[in-house]
């Protein structure tokens, strides 16, 4: 069934895996941030295409290879819509927010120059950091970075040292997957229009909390994934504003991404086909679509509402605890952050902790969260890592700082 408004217990029970008898006790999944559960309405989505038009798309005229396409050309629908996108032309099914990122590393980095700039920043998951790095030893491009301030968002100030007239490309997170931070982008769009600069967005932590608008947002490409955002794995979104996917090249060969192949050469496809190599993740897909349909079915205000409080319960419990021995990574206010909350404790080991909490029932997840720069920058070697979704309430923001205080007191702290 589709959440109209916003109903925490509504919404919870829309989400067969944490129903008290699965696993005989009530699960604290606070591990939203490395992969969100999924609901009946995208369960059943799967579960009627792979029973009632599994088959291949694009290739067979007959009736399931129809319907297959069909719903495989509807999912690029309904992803269009929810991130507002000039045509489904626009949107490259990719293998996740990697793939997606990958593809722009090497098909729009092809079209750059030795000594050309890209700009990330100190606050990327590794997916938007290596594959820049690998740009830069294929093609002589320089990588910059954004430094991050105390608080763990972007240094805006640092912008026109960072970005200056060889800058291509700034590739930053909308969302930062350690401390929630919000990208200020309007900031980061003028810097970079300044000097002719495209932009991309990692859009994976930001993509599960409602519909995103690429065009409001002013960026050129947009990428992240199907499983943190109630959808299944194997899939993900490369959103690019269509007269720039239309000047890159592929990026993998194969199967349906060609206008023709000859023995001595072939010509590609138009977008989205042409990124498109070899048979797509089509349920998966499919799977997408129904998350995108069903978090755009939920009232937004309401569900910002009720996270923004369960934050907002959580950096109170968290900051200060054992004496001051646990302090919040990350933006201590509620503006422009989402609900994704690192802590350090002071003498005891992020793997320790999310340990000791597991069996409390609290499900975390401790370590450098695929982001050692930032690491780096905070010096630390890691964090444990509280995010949250929609179906998690205060008996959740409960159990963690309750089972902290006790872990707390397990490691003599
Ligand atoms: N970017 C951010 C900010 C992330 O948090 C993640 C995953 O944790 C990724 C990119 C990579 O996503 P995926 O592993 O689904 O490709």
């Amino acid at each position: 069934m589709m959440a109209r408004g916003f109903d925490h217990a509504l919404i919870r029970a829309q989400f067969p895996i944490l129903e008290p008898g699965v696993h005989g006790r009530h699960l604290h999944y606070l591990d939203n941030g490395a992969t969100a559960q999924m609901p009946k309405a995208v369960l059943d989505a799967i579960v009627r295409h792979e029973t009632r038009h599994r088959a291949n798309v694009k290739r067979s005229v007959h009736f399931l290879a129809e319907a297959a396409t069909e719903a495989y050309d509807d999912a690029r629908e309904s992803m269009k819509a929810y991130v507002n996108a000039a045509s489904e032309e626009e949107i490259v099914f990719t293998s996740g927010c990697t793939g997606a990122i990958n593809l722009v590393a090497y098909s729009f980095g092809s079209l750059l120059e030795a000594g050309d700039e890209v700009v990330i920043s100190a606050l990327e998951h590794h997916s938007n950091i290596v594959p820049w790095h690998m740009l830069a030893k294929r093609a002589g491009v320089v990588v910059k970075a954004i430094p991050v301030t105390p608080e763990g968002r972007l240094d805006l100030d640092a912008l026109p040292k960072v970005i200056g007239p060889r800058c291509r490309l700034v590739a930053v997170t909308h969302v930062s997957n350690v401390t929630g931070a919000e990208t200020d982008v309007a900031a980061i769009v003028a810097a970079a229009k300044a000097v002719g600069a495209r932009v991309l967005l990692d859009g994976a932590q930001r993509a599960p909390h409602g519909p995103i608008d690429v065009k409001a947002l002013g960026v050129d490409f947009y990428a992240f994934s199907s499983h943190k955002m109630f959808g299944p794995n194997g899939v993900g979104v490369l959103w690019g504003k269509s007269e720039l996917l239309a000047r890159m090249p592929p990026f993998l060969g194969g199967g349906e991404m060609i206008a023709r192949v000859t023995l001595e050469e072939t010509t590609f496809a138009e977008p989205p086909r042409r990124f498109e190599a070899g048979t797509p993740p089509i349920a998966q897909a499919v799977g997408m679509a129904a998350a995108a349909r069903w978090i755009s079915g939920i009232d937004q205000e309401a569900a910002h509402a009720h996270l923004q409080s369960l934050t907002g319960r959580m950096l109170e419990g968290l900051e200060g605890m054992g004496g001051g021995r646990v302090r919040v990574v990350g933006p201590l206010g509620l503006q422009n952050r989402y609900p994704v909350v690192s802590f350090i404790v002071e003498g005891g080991h992020p793997h320790d902790i999310c340990q000791l909490l597991d069996e409390e029932g609290v499900a975390l997840r401790g370590g450098h969260h695929c982001a050692q720069p930032l690491m780096n920058a905070f010096g630390v070697t890691g964090t444990t890592r509280a995010s949250l979704a929609l179906y998690n309430d205060a008996d959740d923001v409960d159990a963690l700082i309750t089972g902290l205080g006790r872990a707390l007191k397990k490691l003599h702290l």
